[in-house]
């Protein structure tokens, strides 16, 4: 039984191209540029030195914030530079750039910490957080904070798998090739969190992938196994929250407050590796598609490698692309730069052809509706826009701007072709500036 929530979209989901394709291992490349912010929070610094000989997980950077994730290298070799290198964020960032020996050398910090009954919860809570582990499903908010801000508040623990933005299936195999490391992973989970309820909830057009997650189950357990209905944006944060137990998390709240933590399935996967064999978080599973793929694919990278290097992986460019974005055509970000590396919450990497990019055109708002009628965050995003473009700051809070989840399905489904979550996010931009200058 699952809950409905309100509005939402049903694009096409694009999957085909890599659903069936079996995820392969692409080789890490000859150097590895790791820039000192690969998570929301504070950047790292580096503890690693020019001409310093490095190891396959040895920690090469990280921070005294509390909010922050450290930094591993994902190769052995020795530290090229350091220097500032494009990012996938579109600026230049401090980077530790490693040439790799090609012999994978694991550092002596990488070994089996234990297993999940013989460790307490605070040493599973050190594992995670000297791992570098971050929310994988995009945000890159560090783990260790958020299972921290969530001990002792929640009675409700969700593995988000519903991989709703198109094109995206990196989970999806992870479930079908993998399914002992996503319930390793929510196992750590339980133990930290001591929830009631440990739910996988998976979009109903993954069946196979709840098939396989249910042959792993052991026969006894409390883990819940539930297909949702296949709408975007199911796999956001609130939403699913509210499909699995009908909660709504109230405007400008947190998942804590309807005592619920929801976590990626790839973040699962990385905690079970914690645990299971010290590896910290170094490589990810990454969807690689768009028309203007040559041969789409799932790829196992280490982070650091150049985006190009990932698009070389696959065949290359059928044609020039016209559009190369990181993460899923809703809510990713455009890329200009494919020299920069591949970062920790990077699940996709598309590229468009130019017939499937819509040229620019007159923003015209022709009065229909349709975006208040998708909006699953019970907003007005015409209005929101309006105001955003007049800077009325004041206007912004009050129809909740806080409370948009930057879906895109406003955008998506407008026929006057107006940004509407471009706005959304240059809005709250705005917001927080003006909240730094009041101080
Ligand atoms: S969907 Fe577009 S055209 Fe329709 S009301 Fe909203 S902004 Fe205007
Ligand atoms: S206003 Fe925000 S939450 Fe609502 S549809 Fe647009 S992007 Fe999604």
């Amino acid at each position: 039984m699952f809950h409905r929530f309100r509005g939402g979209i049903h694009p096409p989901d694009m999957k085909d191209a890599t659903r069936h394709k079996p995820v392969e291992a692409l080789p890490p490349p000859a150097r590895v540029i790791l820039p000192m912010l690969m998570h929301a929070g504070a950047p790292c610094e580096p503890v690693v030195r020019p001409d310093q000989e490095v190891f396959m997980g040895q920690l090469i950077a990280d921070s005294k914030e509390l909010v922050s994730a450290p930094i591993h290298s994902p190769v052995s070799g020795r530290v090229l530079a350091i220097d500032p290198y494009p990012h996938p964020n579109g600026s230049r960032v401090l980077s530790v750039i490693i040439e790799n020996d090609g012999r994978d050398t694991p550092h002596e910090s990488v070994h089996p910490k234990g297993s999940v009954e013989s460790l307490t919860s605070d040493q599973l809570l050190r594992i995670v957080r000297d791992a570098g582990i971050v929310g994988m499903g995009g945000a890159a908010y560090p783990t260790h904070v958020k299972i921290a801000a969530a001990r002792g508040k929640c009675d409700t623990v969700i593995i988000n798998a519903a991989e709703c933005e198109p094109y995206i299936t990196a989970d999806h195999r992870l479930m079908l090739e993998a399914p002992e490391e996503v319930l390793g992973g929510l196992r750590v989970l339980m133990k930290l969190l001591e929830p009631k309820r440990a739910v996988i909830a998976v979009e109903s057009n993954k069946r196979d992938a709840l098939d396989a997650l249910r042959r792993t189950l052991p026969g006894k357990t409390k883990i819940e196994l539930t297909a949702l209905r296949t709408r975007y944006p199911q796999g956001s944060e609130k939403h699913i929250i509210k499909s699995v137990t009908g909660r709504e998390v109230p405007p400008g709240k947190q998942p804590t407050d309807v005592k619920c933590a929801v976590f990626n399935t790839d973040t699962a996967a990385a905690l079970h590796r914690a645990v299971t064999t010290g590896q910290p978080l170094i490589r990810r599973i990454v969807t690689v598609s768009g028309s203007a793929v040559a041969n789409a694919k799932n790829l196992d990278v280490r982070f650091g490698t150049p985006l190009i290097d990932v698009f070389n992986a696959t065949g290359g460019f059928r044609e020039p692309p016209a559009k190369v974005m990181t993460g899923g055509p809703m809510m990713g970000a455009a890329q200009h730069d494919l020299s920069a590396p591949l970062v920790k919450g990077c699940n996709a990497l598309l590229a468009f052809a130019e017939a499937d990019v819509p040229l620019p055109g007159n923003e015209i708002c022709i009065r229909c509706g349709r975006c208040v009628r998708v909006c699953p965050a019970h907003l007005l995003p015409i209005y929101l826009y309006m105001n955003e473009r007049k800077n009325r700051l004041r206007e912004l809070e009050r129809l909740h701007l806080e409370d948009c989840v930057e879906c895109g399905s406003c955008s998506y489904i407008c026929p006057g072709r107006l940004h509407l979550v471009h706005s959304m996010r240059t809005g709250k931009q705005k917001l927080q500036d003006a909240k730094r200058e009041a101080g």
